[in-house]
């Protein structure tokens, strides 16, 4: 079935109309009427003869017509007997406006479910249940009751909470800001975010699709239709409420590190999904991809008749990483032609306390000619002399003439500016409260080019020894046990390409000098007990013996100490390791998210990871250019690069392990969390070690 009968239906039923002006039933039929909906309306209500002058209908099938559309009221306990008419009498499109399903217990999660299974055998779609409904303006079809219909526009808006539409609608109402469709998607019984994301990516009258999630049904698919999307339509999203990823007990680095909020970050980043924090920030971001076109770079220049506000701007742009215009000759030249000697040519150009509409106009209108222009803000604080409405006038008057840069206004104050900026939204102008916001929003937009026009993703695939692999995991999961040990686990990475430092284990401390002997010194130092996950933390990590001596004197203190420490530890002996001498410690990690799969963890490593926290997260599987820019998310990649005349590190070495450990924990989904820290890396052209490693698979 197409969307197409939950937007412009040729008739509606409302089964539940009411006559009681304070109930839903006859809020939906009201708004219905009142938004002017062109087609036929059936009320349905055993108990009345006609609602507001309609025939009304005592049930579905009386009405002997089929509905395109019909919007269910009643109590939850009567709806599956109007899912069965519905599909007794061949509707295919059904809103459940009612509340009192999942949401509310056992008793209506089985209700639920018998709506879903008549709606699955009848090939119904269903919106909701427990949802506001939804509204198409261009269709004069407001099934819901949010309050009025919005003007038709280019937003195409879904919220997982109805109170939030029904605020949305009324700031969009205020504000003059159309919409192409408005859906709530309530308990998502049926009909989900993946699916509206898919219609609205669809639609052509939806040019930007913005919404609101509490939770996303199929991590994996979202991501993908998410991905391919964003390509032609940016996506904002409002965001609530982590994963449970982050709150399970964790026993690596990485699952520790992983916040609830983390996986998001990963999949919106991945699917080049624009995240807002606020609805004022959604708002803004909406009117600008809706209305403009998209700017071809990041260089900005400011039209103001203040100083202040200018400024501001400016920093603004500094602070947002983006440019500032350096004007032509020609333009400044022109500009001085015609504007008072006092003004400031260059940007932001300043046309001075008593610039009226026509200023205003010859300056935006030259300064878009400039090709080292790519986006224009105007500024206007109202003076005495300023004209706000004349002015918003020539700016929507310019930007039909020239359409081919965005333009953004910032009209300062309240009152005075009101008129002003309702002509420029009627003229399709975004209008922003303020400089921070505009540059702000002119930022997103340069971001979302960026994102759009980056090289095709490439996993690139290493040859690996997978058998290997497969039956180090096979033998821990037969035995039940979920954490697999260091040399397992660097048996694993070593079949994937990874080198680990030599070493073998000692029982007694001659053994464990024996050892060294043949490894060479220095060497390091380290227990040996499947119960002991973080070895530092008991002094179970000695590093730099340069000696026999030493190593019997660091072995012999070890097993004095530790079994005090950690009675209950089975320890087996003492690993004998050769000793990376030089070189940077990183950690690269991954955690597994429930619903989105793995994702890639890289920052600064050692003893302190969990101190200092300077991580960067990433969906698996990893593109070259994605690992490396995992690099660069941190403050580590300074300090790798090389600072104040020290060396830098092999950056490319690092982002391959990245790329092998992603390839990893791809091919293996038991893998549930590993970390390698510290992955010891030094200068380019040398192999980074990985000295550290554990990971846990699932039983
Ligand atoms: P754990 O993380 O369980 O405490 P590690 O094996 O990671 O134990 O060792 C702790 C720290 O000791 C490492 O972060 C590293 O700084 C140092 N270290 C351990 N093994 C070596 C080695 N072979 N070469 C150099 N430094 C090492
Ligand atoms: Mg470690």
């Amino acid at each position: 079935m197409s969307f197409e009968k939950f937007f412009n239906p040729e008739s509606v039923a409302i089964v539940g109309a009411s006559r009681q002006k304070s109930k839903v039933g006859y809020e939906i039929l009201a708004s219905m009427m009142e938004a002017g909906y062109k087609g036929q309306i059936y009320p349905v209500n055993p108990k009345a003869d006609n609602i507001e002058g309609l025939k009304c209908y005592p049930d579905l099938v009386s009405i002997k017509q089929v509905p395109e559309l019909v919007i269910i009221i009643v109590p939850a306990k009567f709806v599956p007997a109007i899912m069965q008419q519905c599909a007794k009498i061949g509707t295919r499109a059904v809103i459940i406006i009612t509340a009192g399903f999942k949401e509310v217990g056992d008793e209506g999660r089985e209700l639920e479910q018998q709506i879903i299974q008549i709606a699955g055998q009848a090939g119904i779609r269903v919106i909701g249940p427990n949802c506001l409904g939804v509204i198409a303006p261009a269709y004069n079809l407001n099934a819901s009751f949010g309050g009025t219909i919005p003007r038709p526009g280019a937003i195409g808006y879904l919220s997982q909470s109805g109170a939030l539409l029904a605020a949305i609608l009324d700031m969009a109402n205020t504000n003059n800001i159309g919409f192409s469709k408005l859906i709530s998607i309530g308990n998502k019984a049926d009909v989900d975010e993946l699916d509206l994301i898919k219609v609205l990516g669809e639609d052509p009258e939806t040019k930007v699709i913005a919404g609101y999630l509490e939770s996303i049904t199929d991590g994996n698919a979202f991501v993908s239709q998410a991905e391919r999307i964003s390509h032609n339509k940016p996506i904002l999203l409002m965001k609530s409420g982590g994963t449970a990823a982050g709150a399970k007990a964790a026993s690596s680095h990485t699952g520790s590190l992983a916040g609830s909020e983390t996986a998001y970050g990963c999949v919106f980043e991945r699917a080049g999904i624009i995240r807002c924090n606020s609805i004022k920030e959604q708002f803004d971001y909406a009117q600008a991809f809706g209305n403009q076109p998209l700017p071809a770079g990041p260089r900005v220049a400011v039209i103001t008749n203040a100083g202040g506000p200018g400024i501001m701007a400016a920093d603004a742009v500094e602070r947002e990483g983006l440019s500032f215009s350096k004007l032509t000759d020609e333009t400044v030249s022109k500009l001085a032609s015609k504007l008072p000697v006092a003004a400031n040519l260059y940007n932001p150009i300043d046309i001075l306390g008593d610039a009226l509409a026509d200023r205003y106009e010859f300056a935006i209108d030259v300064v878009l000619d400039d090709p080292n222009v790519d986006t224009i803000l105007v500024l206007l604080t109202p003076q005495a002399m300023t004209e706000s409405e004349g002015t918003a006038e020539a700016v929507v008057k310019i930007s039909r003439k020239k359409p081919a840069k965005p333009i953004f206004a910032c009209f300062l104050g309240a009152g005075k500016i009101e008129d002003g900026v309702k002509i420029l939204r009627e003229g399709k102008i975004p209008v922003i409260d303020c400089p921070e916001s505009a540059v702000a929003t002119i930022k997103v937009m340069t971001d979302y080019v960026r994102w759009r026009s980056r090289p095709k993703r490439v996993v690139k695939l290493f040859p690996v020894n997978r058998r290997k692999v497969e039956g180090i995991i096979e033998r821990h999961q037969r035995q039940g046990i979920r954490e697999v040990g260091e040399t397992e686990s660097k048996e694993i990475l070593e079949a994937y390409g990874f080198v680990t430092p030599k070493g073998s284990i000692a029982a007694t401390s001659e053994q464990a000098a024996n050892i060294a002997q043949q490894l060479g010194f220095p060497v390091v130092l380290k227990i040996w007990s499947p119960d002991i996950l973080h070895k530092s933390d008991v002094g179970g990590v000695k590093v730099g013996l340069n000696s026999e001596q030493e190593v019997k004197d660091a072995f012999d203190l070890m097993m004095y100490r530790i079994p005090k420490k950690q009675p209950e530890a089975n320890i087996l002996g003492v690993l004998v390791q050769e000793m990376c001498k030089s070189g940077k410690e990183v950690i690269l990690g991954m955690n597994r998210d429930p619903h989105f799969g793995p994702l890639m963890m890289f920052g600064m490593g050692g003893i302190m990871v969990e101190v200092l926290k300077d991580v960067s997260f990433y969906l698996a599987p990893l593109t070259a250019e994605e690992a490396e820019r995992m690099l660069i998310n941190t403050k580590t990649y300074q300090m790798l690069k090389g600072v104040r005349g020290q060396e830098g590190v092999d950056i490319k070495a690092i982002a391959e392990g990245l790329q092998r450990l992603s390839q990893l924990v791809t091919e293996f989904p038991q893998i549930q969390e590993m970390d390698i820290n510290p992955y010891v890396v030094g200068p380019e052209g040398t192999t980074p070690i990985a000295v550290d490693a554990r990971m846990s698979i699932e039983k």
